[in-house]
């Protein structure tokens, strides 16, 4: 069912504590860690406690969680303090725009210069 644990997904056994993580944040809804392969100085992953694949099923099926995502993006970006300097949140949404791990997470990205378009 929607929003339920997935035994198989590597991001519910990071919820769980199954699968360590070096985490930044937790909220009631949300909790976000650092990515294990970090493409820019910040980049930490922001990702529901419900299991949703990608950001419009959060989006359609929990819209006030898919709005903590956003929140806890925010405060991460001001604790790692890029708030100010700017920093890149990403959704890649389905594995021809990059998607690896199909439980929805934000990327927040920053401390470098970030190029536009991405690649
Ligand atoms: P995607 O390519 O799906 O947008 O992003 C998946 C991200 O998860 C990648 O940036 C990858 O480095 C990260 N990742 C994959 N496995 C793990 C893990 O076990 N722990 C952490 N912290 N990050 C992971
Ligand atoms: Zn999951």
């Amino acid at each position: 069912m929607a929003g339920e644990p997935d035994a198989n997904c590597l991001f519910c056994k990071i919820v769980a504590g199954e699968v360590p993580a070096t985490v930044v944040l937790e909220t009631e809804t949300t909790v976000a860690f650092r990515d294990i392969n970090p493409q820019a100085p910040t980049h930490v992953l922001v990702i529901p406690r419900a299991h949703y694949p990608d950001a419009v099923s959060l989006a359609e099926g929990a819209p006030l969680i898919a709005a903590d995502l956003l929140a806890t993006a925010g405060v991460v970006a001001e604790r790692e303090k890029v708030a100010d300097t700017g920093y890149r949140i990403v959704l890649n949404t389905g594995a021809g725009a990059g998607q690896t791990v199909f439980h929805v997470h934000a990327h927040v990205l920053a401390g470098r210069g970030l190029e536009w378009p991405p690649g």
